[in-house]
């Protein structure tokens, strides 16, 4: 898997990572997504996305399990709860992520989302986890460009590495302001559900026979093309979701390889990106 630089981190992360919402369940869908979370480690999708969220803190156990033993060589990621963002609640609820994941460091941790504690509060609580080693690096989630801003004002010794926002074909807000924005500032914007979160293109509708027809003259898959139109923008990072290593090693192939600008013209007719400004898309 190719590497790019996370925003001004200096960090190589991988241009597809894996996400990890609503990876819990059964024990044997649970076997599977391990198994898919490990595949994707062996591949060099070790940019792992969690939440103390997702299963109620159940995805972070199996995402303790698939990593134990191989901690040093993933980016892992979580994130804290609008409602726990208080300065202690923040303090608190890494703990708890830290725990269930079975490690002592987070590579990154996020505001999930706008929270009703002020910014300023949280930020400090996230400063204090860095100065005490226990995150290396302090980002935001769901947050449009004034909130980024504010995110940025906030902070007093360390700054905000990374923005993980809602991107796919369906959705290309973020193309307007939100994204050059985070260029200018070294932010690595990191798209979350690049496949719609289960609303990808059937093959026979217009905008799957688009993706079908470049992925034939590449040898690639309608998804794969899809991933590589949305981390053509060198500061863009993917965490597609897969339960199944098959569809892990499929999304392994969305990078490491350039769509023509015939091919990147034909996507870009098919799902145009909005002509005015819009609210920050949000799943
Ligand atoms: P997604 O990655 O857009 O789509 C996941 C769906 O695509 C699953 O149903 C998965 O099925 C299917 N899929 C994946 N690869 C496939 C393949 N090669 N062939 C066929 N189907 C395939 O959706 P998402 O889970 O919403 O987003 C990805 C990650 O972003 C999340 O898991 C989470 O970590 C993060 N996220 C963050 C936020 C936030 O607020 N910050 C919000 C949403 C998501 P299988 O599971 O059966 O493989």
């Amino acid at each position: 898997m190719i590497t790019r630089e996370f925003g001004w981190t200096n960090v190589q992360v991988p241009v597809i990572g894996q996400g990890t919402w609503m990876i819990e369940g059964n024990p044997e869908a649970e076997r599977n997504a391990i198994e898919a979370l490990q595949a994707g480690i062996e591949l060099g999708m070790t940019h792992i996305d969690t939440a103390e969220m997702y299963g109620g803190g159940r995805a972070e156990q199996l995402v303790g399990d698939a990593i134990r033993g191989r901690r040093e060589s993933v980016f892992l990621v979580s994130k804290v709860l609008p409602s726990n963002a208080s300065y202690r609640g923040t303090l608190h609820a890494c703990q708890q992520s830290l725990r269930r994941l079975d490690t002592n460091y987070l590579d990154l941790y996020l505001l999930h989302w706008r929270s009703h504690y002020p910014l300023g509060e949280t930020m400090r609580a996230m400063e204090e986890l860095a100065d005490a080693g226990e995150i290396r690096f302090i980002g935001v989630s769901n947050f449009d460009t004034p909130a980024v801003q504010e995110a940025q004002q906030s902070l007093r010794r360390h700054r905000l590495a990374s923005n993980q926002v809602l991107y796919h074909l369906g959705d290309r807000g973020i193309e307007r302001r939100l994204l050059e924005y985070c260029r200018r500032e070294e932010i690595a914007v990191v798209a979350y559900s690049p496949f719609g979160h289960g609303a990808f293109p059937a093959p026979d509708c217009k905008g799957g026979r688009v993706l079908g027809e470049a992925g034939a003259r590449h040898n690639r898959t309608p998804r794969q093309v899809a991933l590589n139109f949305l981390a053509r923008h060198p500061h863009v990072f993917l965490i597609p979701k897969s339960s199944r290593a098959g569809h892990t090693r499929e999304n392994s192939g969305g990078a490491g390889w350039e769509l023509t600008p015939e091919d990147l013209a034909a996507i870009d007719r098919a799902f145009p990106a909005p002509t005015r400004d819009v609210p920050l898309g949000m799943i």
